[in-house]
């Protein structure tokens, strides 16, 4: 297989400054890099021997690295490159931003003009009843602030002693000390003294992995009702919230079924805990609805966002806040003590306001919905056919696939890789190397393309995976790892 190859920095819009940066040749970019670079989420042991790959333009749906390869980039950077790479007018709209205010903050009764736009934006774009939006610059801020809300929130209540929030396995909700607690992400709580007290958590609405003997609608309930016995055991007085993701994104794309989350609401409702919507993927279209939990069908009091609202051109997020606490926070809270130096940065609203802009004008949202999403669907339907594929699921422009040792007649019934074998990174260097980017979650090996992704394009992307699924079978062969 050879792919598109293209000089370093000769690209249209390359400069001179590119071109200086990007002479380094790969060897020497890799030694500096593990010598200086502490990544996220990354064994430097490991990243130092191998030498990280490096990415040096964007352009639409690809990246291209410093060897000159071109890839098809099915993760969207990390979920956030809604409008694809390349997109000059969000450039201008910062450059004309910077020049005119690079900064100024938003405490002691300042406000600028983009942060002003853009809050009346997004409450135009949320729905009915967010009117208030709290700026942060990143998804693990945003549920920070979130967890600052519900506390202060419940405090103004006088049920100050509503302070837990309930959560799930293997969700993901950022990496601050807040963020990684309300997260249900073990290695994670393992390397430090987490979760902070006040966070509990429950399983995962996760059908193929305790749905056995179940229907979906059937499982989706007996998992929404995991949390009403949580409840129970801790006490209705003692909960303040339940935080989920509509569609879990990191965890793997775990996908709800569709009776989850309305009867998440009505356990919600039934004893008065708020309901937290992290949209920080789900939002902006990547699931066919701007907001995820219009299409999951349940009407969160706080919207936490990020990735997603300025297409990763420029780190932003924040909360949009629901009636229900902007009536208490707002109409009669007094001081709310939090805040970030960057909230409400002039230059990352300005490139969310054209971010947004560009999302509806291409109506990328109704695409999604209509056209890409069932596509990828089919597609994906399609690759559960390959003999390593043991089960797929996608939802707008978000799907997964789980590579297994022997495929079964129900999801239940497949045969796993020992997981020592880290099956799912093998696949994952296969397709790298192949020129597509899939992320892998144990051996679920997931895609969130640029929302901008034709359908012809989605079939290319689609065609190298099936192509490099059969390499990865190839090769678990010769390692032995298959009959
Ligand atoms: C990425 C992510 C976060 C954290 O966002 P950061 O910008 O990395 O802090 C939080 N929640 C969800 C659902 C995410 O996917």
């Amino acid at each position: 297989m050879t792919f598109d190859s293209m000089a370093i920095g000769a690209g249209p819009r390359a400069t001179a400054r590119e071109d200086a940066d990007t002479r380094l040749d790969t060897r020497t970019l890799q030694q500096l890099d593990s010598a200086h670079f502490l990544h996220p989420f990354t064994d430097h042991g490991a990243l130092g021997a191998k030498g990280a790959r490096v990415i040096v333009r964007g352009d639409g749906i690809h990246v291209w690295d410093s060897d000159g390869h071109k890839i098809i980039d099915g993760m969207s950077g990390l979920w956030c490159v809604n409008v694809g790479y390349g997109r000059t007018s969000i450039t201008q709209a910062v450059a004309r931003q910077m020049d005119v205010l690079p900064f100024y903050n938003s405490f002691f009764n300042t406000t600028n003009v983009p942060a002003v736009k853009l809050a009346e934006k997004l409450a135009g774009l949320a729905p009915p009843g967010f009117e208030h939006v709290f700026f942060t610059s990143s998804g693990s801020e945003a549920n920070d602030t979130a967890l600052r809300m519900v506390w202060r929130y419940w405090q103004l209540m006088d049920q100050p002693e509503r302070r837990i929030v309930i959560s799930r396995r293997n969700a993901y909700h950022g990496s601050t000390v807040a963020g990684a607690s309300l997260g249900g992400m073990t290695a994670m709580h393992a390397q430090g003294a987490l979760p902070i007290s006040g966070i509990d958590h429950i399983e995962q609405p996760n059908f193929a992995e305790h749905g056995r003997g179940l229907s979906e609608a059937e499982f989706g309930l007996l998992a929404a009702d995991w949390l009403e016995q949580k409840v129970l055991e801790l006490g209705p007085d003692k909960v303040a919230a339940f935080i989920g993701e509509p569609v879990q994104g990191a965890g793997g794309v775990i996908i709800p079924p569709q009776t989850y989350w309305p009867q998440i609401q009505r356990i919600c409702d039934k004893y008065g805990i708020l309901l937290i919507s992290d949209e920080v993927i789900c939002g902006f279209g990547r699931l066919g609805t701007w907001f995820g939990c219009e299409r999951m069908g349940m009407r969160p009091d706080l919207i936490p966002f990020a990735k997603g609202v300025t297409s990763g051109y420029v780190p932003l997020g924040g909360v949009l806040v629901g009636e229900r606490v902007a009536r208490a926070l707002v109409e009669r809270g007094g001081d709310f003590n939090h805040g970030f130096t960057y909230s409400g940065h002039p230059v990352a609203c300005a490139a969310a306001l054209e971010n947004l802009r560009i999302i509806e004008d291409e109506k990328l949202v109704e695409r999604v919905a209509r056209e890409t999403g069932p596509h990828l669907k089919a597609a994906f339907a399609r690759l559960a056919n390959h003999p390593l594929v043991g089960h797929a699921e996608s939802i707008g422009m978000a799907a997964g696939l789980n590579l297994v040792r022997r495929k079964g007649a129900t999801v239940h019934d497949c045969e796993p890789f020992a997981r020592d074998l880290a099956v799912g990174m093998v696949c994952r260097q296969h397709m790298f190397d192949n020129g597509v980017i899939m992320r892998a979650v144990g051996d679920r090996m997931i895609v969130a393309p640029p929302l901008v992704m034709t359908v012809a394009q989605i079939d290319e992307m689609v065609e190298r995976i099936r192509l490099c699924l059969d390499l990865t079978l190839n090769d678990l062969r010769q390692r032995g790892w298959l009959d």
